[in-house]
């Protein structure tokens, strides 16, 4: 075959995995960023001086009959310039990937909406279901 499947590949693009496990049937993947820095999202200047961490979860793609949840290493970062008047801020990541305060990935996003547009209301909420695909039907999550 020639191809080895890494946990690197299963993430998406920027992030690395350093933990895994499986709670209650679903799969938890803990990535962090693979950068040491983050842009502020008002000035644009570069900041590698954290201010603290927090987790983000969200549902992704699901993997060997699984679903999947990323648990995140989501950083804060200080911004030093002098002018910017935004002292403190989130990184941000690409929003072909992960976008700000999502539940989901982009990837997972993508699938779920041209469902959505195919099927429509409940054909694409049971769809969703059959493909384990973590979707919300008048605000209840079906998984
Ligand atoms: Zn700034």
């Amino acid at each position: 075959m020639g191809h080895s499947l890494r946990s690197s590949t299963l993430v998406p693009r920027g992030f690395v995995v350093y933990n895994t496990a499986i709670d209650d049937g679903v799969m938890l993947i803990a990535i962090r960023p693979a950068s040491t820095a983050s842009l502020c999202p008002i000035c644009g200047t570069r900041s590698e001086r954290i201010h603290s961490r927090y987790q983000r979860r969200l549902a992704d793609l699901p993997l060997v009959g699984k679903p999947v949840r990323l648990v995140i290493d989501a950083r804060r970062f200080h911004c030093d310039a002098v002018l910017c008047g935004r002292r403190i801020f989130t990184e941000r990541f690409d929003g072909d990937v992960l976008a700000p305060s999502s539940r989901r990935t982009a990837r997972l996003d993508h699938i779920v909406h041209h469902l959505g547009l195919a099927l429509g209301g409940r054909p694409a909420a049971t769809s969703a279901k059959r493909l384990m695909l973590p979707v919300s039907v008048r605000g209840r999550n079906t998984t």
